[in-house]
């Protein structure tokens, strides 16, 4: 990465080396967007076909490494991206607009994920089985599907990466790593971190370019062998079908419309944080952010209270300051987008509580929105069947247990979903009826653990899981061996 007198001057990383462009894009401050964090260089398909050469090229000495070496890369890259969380963390909250206590937490988490695949590569991967004959040895072995392409969006920029960057390269693949062009800065950082570890040529290239430019080639090239997508629910489909029609492995995590049910028995102050938590931190900006707070009508009016009090109260502004808890979103269109929503719920009946409007004086600059509190609203709202990803929670009255359920199912997607209450017996049949990936007990739909399988239901996945243990059965085949002893 080319370092100019101020703005870092990025570009692509393909076959080892860091490449220039002719044309270039500004990767710009959600917060203050007339400031330039970033210039990059722009791919074009050309490029991208360079890079999946490369990662065909590095494919059969990479498969080749013994485990451990590979492991020890991933150990190699986590400590510099843990000793960097700070520098890295920050840029990423200049790009992204997350809070720097955000952007940094998010960092190290990377470092885990790398962490922890690199012990995973080094796990038991395959079974030995009793053969119908006594002279034959039988066993399963996992083996690296090939070259994987990697698709990330821009509102976990460097731990949905790590997630599966580092079981596909544990595991033996290559990659070519498209993310989301708003942050290409976090994505060069951790590029840099893993060169730095001793990333040999071509076992992970990055391709900063538009979906609408690269995004055919490195989906459909007859050479990459399986997709691992992040992002909208629009492009992931369409990205879903060409490549099956290709044979195609395919991982998509998309969007979510998360509830959560406040029963009446709840903690309200603990289920006021949480749903506070889940709906306005990161600016609403996760796809498992609580979208639909579903409340039983003797709590509405106190849950109400509490929810307004904090929306009112919690520090919207620039991320890089101590006090602030709410940034910006991401971009102008994404301002665009969730305002949009905040009209359309208006005018179909609902009634602002707290927030419905872009930040002011100060803020007016930048792409804020004010944590939103709606009520008044139906089941049949577009502001609650769709996702908006701003910080907005859209609140409805439940007559009952089963109601709250009924409505909380009633969605194309299944990401994650909460419920409050001190009734194990009700907990455990939510628990057991909601259709979510995800599903958390007098806790935020947002927030969750590296090492356990993560992936929704429905429209909000393609049905794998990825992290944990589970990222091994989409990065990797199953082959099954006989061998006859004479
Ligand atoms: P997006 O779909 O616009 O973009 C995601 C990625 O796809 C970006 O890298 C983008 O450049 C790329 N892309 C765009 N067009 C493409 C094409 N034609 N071919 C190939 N790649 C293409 O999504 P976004 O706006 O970056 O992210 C927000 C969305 O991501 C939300 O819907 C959110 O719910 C979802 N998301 C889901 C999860 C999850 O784990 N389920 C996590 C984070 C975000």
């Amino acid at each position: 990465m080319a370092v100019s007198t101020s703005v870092p001057e990025l570009g692509s990383f393909v076959a080892g080396e860091w490449r220039s462009g002719t044309r270039h894009a500004d990767d710009t401050n959600p917060a203050r967007p007339s400031e330039v964090v970033a210039q990059y260089a722009l791919a074009d398909a050309d490029l991208a076909l360079q890079a999946i050469a490369s990662a065909s090229t590095a494919f059969p000495m990479w498969r080749g490494t013994p485990a451990p070496a590979r492991g020890e890369l991933l150990r190699k890259a986590a400590a510099l991206i843990d000793e960097r969380a700070e520098a890295i963390g920050r840029d990423l909250t200049r790009e992204e607009g997350k809070t720097l206590g955000e952007g940094i937490r998010e960092t190290q988490l990377a470092a885990n994920i790398f962490r922890y695949y690199a012990v995973q590569a080094l796990d038991p991967d395959g079974d030995t089985y009793p053969s119908a004959k006594a002279n034959v040895f039988l066993y399963t072995r996992r083996e690296p599907l090939g070259v994987v392409t990697v698709i990330t969006p821009w509102n976990f920029p460097i731990c949905i990466a790590a997630w599966k960057i580092a079981p596909a390269i544990a595991f033996g693949n290559t990659v070519v790593w498209k993310p989301a062009e708003l942050v290409p800065l976090t994505a060069a950082h951790l590029l840099r971190a893993l060169v730095d570890a001793g990333l040999p040529q071509g076992v992970v290239n990055l391709v900063l370019g538009k979906g609408s430019e690269v995004g055919e080639v490195i989906t459909t090239h007859p050479d990459v062998a399986g997709i691992s997508f992040t992002g909208s629910n629009a492009v992931g489909r369409a990205l879903q079908a060409k490549a099956a029609a290709k044979a195609k492995r395919v991982q998509l995590e998309l969007g979510g419309k998360n509830p959560a049910i406040v029963l009446a028995d709840a903690d309200l102050d603990l289920a006021a944080d949480q749903v506070a938590r889940g709906a306005f931190l990161a600016a609403g900006q996760k796809c498992t952010a609580t979208s639909r707070v579903i409340v039983e009508q003797a709590v509405i009016a106190p849950l109400m209270e509490r929810l307004s009090a904090i929306a009112n109260t919690w520090k919207v502004g620039d991320p890089l300051a101590a006090d602030t808890i709410i940034g910006p979103v991401v971009s102008e269109a994404q301002l665009t987008t969730v305002l949009g929503f905040l009209d359309r719920a208006r005018s179909e009946g609902a009634r602002v509580v707290a927030g419905g409007a872009r930040g002011t004086g100060d803020l007016a600059d930048g792409y804020f929105v004010k944590p939103t509190v709606l009520s008044g609203v139906k089941a049949t709202d577009t502001v609650f069947r769709e996702e908006i990803f701003g910080p907005v929670a859209a609140v409805v009255v439940a007559d009952s247990f089963d109601q709250a359920i009924a409505m909380a199912n009633d969605t194309r997607y299944g990401l994650s979903a909460s419920i409050f209450t001190r009734d194990l017996g009700r907990a455990m049949r939510f628990a057991d009826q909601i259709r979510a990936g995800v599903v958390k007990v007098n806790a935020e739909t947002a927030g969750i653990e590296y090492h356990v399988p993560f992936g929704g239901m429905k429209e909000s996945s393609s049905g794998s899981r990825e992290q944990g243990k589970a990222a091994r059965e989409f990065f990797t085949e199953s082959k099954t061996v006989y061998i006859n002893i004479p």
